[in-house]
C-alpha cells in the first residue's frame, strides 16, 4: 500500500515538473475615494487572502491613499501593506483621463506631461504606504505609449492592467522597456460576482491552467476592485461619466449592496481562491515576483548573427530563440554592432525617398555609423536615415542591413516589412470605449505612436526552473 502510495506521488510530482509552473497574478485597482464602505472591502479582501496565504497586489490611487490616510485608516493600509502595492493613478476618473490628454501629444512631451500630472500621486502612495509601488495599470481604458518612458523615468518597472491596445500572445511580454501583463485574453479571467457562473468560472480557470502548464508555464491574471464587493455601481461611473467634471461638494455616492449581499461575494472570491490554490501546478504571485520569474528585458546578444540576419530580412518583428527574447529594435542593434541597450521607438514615422534599387558601400557605411550616432545620442531609435540627401525608413534600413553580405559592392535596397505593428489594435474606438470617456472618444495618433513604439516590442521568457 504504502508503496502504491509512493509510486502515486512520485508520478504526481514529476508530472507537475515536467510541466511548467501556472503564475496567477491576482490584483485589485484600489480606487474608490467616494464610498467609505470601499475602504472595509479592501480591508477584509486584504485580511482574507492573508489568512490563505495569498498575496495579491493592489493598485492604488493617489486620492485613495490620502483618503485613507485622513479617514484614520492605519488599518487598511496595514492590511493592503502586507501584500503587494501598485499605482493606478492620482485621481483615476477626474477628467482629462491619461488618454484623453495624451492624445494631442508626441512621445517626448507625453512623457513629461504624464510625470508631471501623476508624480505627487505616486510619492502619496509611497509616502502613506511606506513602499514604492511595484506597478502601474491605467484608468479604464485609458492607455497610453507615452507612459512607458515616463513609468520608467518614475522608477515603475511593470505594467500591470487588462486592455487590448497591444499584446503578445495574451502572456507577458515586453514593451517599451516595461514588463507588461496586459492583453492576457482567455487568461485574464474572474468568478463573477454577479452573474451565476461559478462553476463554469472553476472549469475555466482549470482548463487555462492546463494549457499553460503543458506549454512549459504561464501567467493568468485575475483582478477585482473592492469597491465592487459594496456597491452595486462604479463610483466614478456616478459622477464623471462621459467626461463629467462635478466638484468634491457635488460628488454622489454609489448604491450599496445589503450586508449579506457583500458577504455573498467575498465568498465567491474565497472559494475561487482555494480552487486555484488545490491545483499543484498553480502559484499565487505578486506584481514584482512574476517579474522576477521571467528573464530580464535585456538579454545578451548570444544569438547567432545570421539567424538574426535572416528574419530581420524577411520581417521586422520580434524572435524567441534559445530562450533569448529579442525585439525588431534588439536585432536592430545586433545588426549595427550596438552592444544590447534600452532604446525608444521612432518618434515619428518615416518614409523613403531614395528610388534607386542599390547604394554604394561608403554611403551606407556612413548611413549605418550614424544610425549609430544618433541611437547613442538619443536612446531612440531615427525614424529614416540619409542616403546623401534621400532617405531610408528604419524598416528599409533593417532589411537592407540584415540582408547585405558584407564585401566592397554595392548594397542592394530591400524593402522592409515591420510585423511588428501587427501587435498594435485598429480600432481607435473599441480600444478605447470606457464610460468615463468623453462621447465618441477615439485616439487613433495613440496607436500610431504604440506602432512606432512596437519596434521594442517581445514576449517574456520564464527563467528556466
Ligand atoms: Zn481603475
Amino acid at each position: 500500500m504504502i508503496r502504491v502510495l509512493l509510486l502515486v506521488v512520485f508520478l504526481t510530482v514529476s508530472a507537475v515538473q515536467a510541466r511548467g509552473p501556472v503564475y496567477v497574478v491576482l490584483w485589485f485597482d484600489t480606487e474608490d475615494y467616494i464610498e467609505p464602505l470601499s475602504d472595509e472591502a479592501a480591508l477584509r479582501l486584504a485580511t482574507d487572502l492573508r489568512q490563505l496565504g495569498v498575496k495579491a497586489t493592489f493598485k492604488v490611487v493617489g486620492q485613495k491613499a490620502r483618503v485613507l490616510e485622513k479617514r484614520g485608516r492605519k488599518d487598511v493600509i496595514a492590511a493592503l501593506r502586507w501584500h503587494e502595492i501598485g499605482y493606478h493613478t492620482d485621481f483615476h476618473s477626474v477628467p482629462p483621463a491619461p488618454a484623453v490628454y495624451l492624445r494631442m501629444m508626441d512621445g517626448v512631451t507625453g512623457s513629461e506631461e504624464f510625470i508631471r500630472r501623476e508624480q505627487a500621486g505616486l510619492k502619496d502612495v509611497s509616502r502613506i504606504f511606506g513602499v514604492k509601488p511595484s506597478c502601474y495599470g491605467q484608468p479604464g481604458s485609458s492607455w497610453a505609449p507615452q507612459t512607458n518612458s515616463a513609468l520608467r523615468r518614475m522608477g515603475i518597472p511593470m505594467y500591470l492592467d487588462e486592455g487590448s491596445h497591444v499584446g503578445v500572445g495574451h502572456q507577458p511580454f515586453w514593451f517599451g522597456g516595461l514588463f507588461y501583463v496586459f492583453d492576457m485574453g482567455l487568461y485574464v479571467m474572474r468568478a463573477s460576482l454577479d452573474a451565476d457562473d461559478f462553476e463554469a468560472s472553476c472549469r475555466r480557470f482549470d482548463e487555462a491552467a492546463a494549457e499553460l502548464s503543458a506549454k512549459g508555464g504561464g501567467v493568468i491574471s485575475i483582478y477585482y476592485h473592492p469597491c465592487e464587493f459594496v456597491t452595486t455601481e462604479f463610483w466614478d461611473g456616478v459622477n464623471f461619466s462621459h467626461g463629467a467634471d462635478p466638484g468634491p461638494a457635488e460628488w454622489k455616492r454609489p448604491r450599496v449592496r445589503a450586508k449579506e449581499d457583500s458577504e455573498r461575494c467575498y465568498q465567491i472570491l474565497n472559494r475561487y481562491v482555494k480552487h486555484a490554490l488545490a491545483n499543484p501546478a498553480v502559484r499565487f504571485v505578486t506584481g514584482s515576483q512574476l517579474m522576477s520569474f521571467y528573464q530580464p528585458g535585456l538579454a545578451g546578444h548570444k544569438v547567432d548573427r545570421k539567424v538574426v540576419a535572416d528574419h530581420m530580412t524577411a520581417r521586422q518583428t520580434f524572435l524567441v530563440v534559445d530562450k533569448t527574447s529579442l525585439s525588431a529594435a534588439d536585432m536592430l542593434l545586433l545588426l549595427l554592432g550596438v552592444e544590447p541597450r534600452l532604446v525608444e521607438g521612432p518618434a515619428s514615422e518615416g518614409k523613403t525617398t531614395y528610388t534607386a534599387d542599390s547604394v554604394d558601400r561608403r554611403r551606407f557605411d556612413k548611413a549605418k555609423a550614424e544610425t549609430v550616432a544618433f541611437v547613442k545620442a538619443h536612446g531612440r531609435l531615427p525614424a529614416t536615415v540619409w542616403l546623401g540627401s534621400d532617405m531610408l525608413s528604419l524598416e528599409d534600413l533593417a532589411a537592407t542591413l540584415a540582408s547585405d553580405a558584407g564585401g566592397t559592392g554595392a548594397v542592394a535596397i530591400k524593402k522592409g516589412n515591420p510585423e511588428f505593428r501587427d501587435n498594435v489594435a485598429k480600432d481607435p474606438e473599441k480600444t478605447y470605449g470606457w464610460v468615463i470617456h468623453p462621447k465618441g472618444f477615439r485616439a487613433p495618433e495613440l496607436l500610431d505612436l504604440a506602432r512606432l513604439q512596437a519596434w521594442t516590442l517581445k514576449p517574456a521568457v520564464l527563467r528556466s526552473p
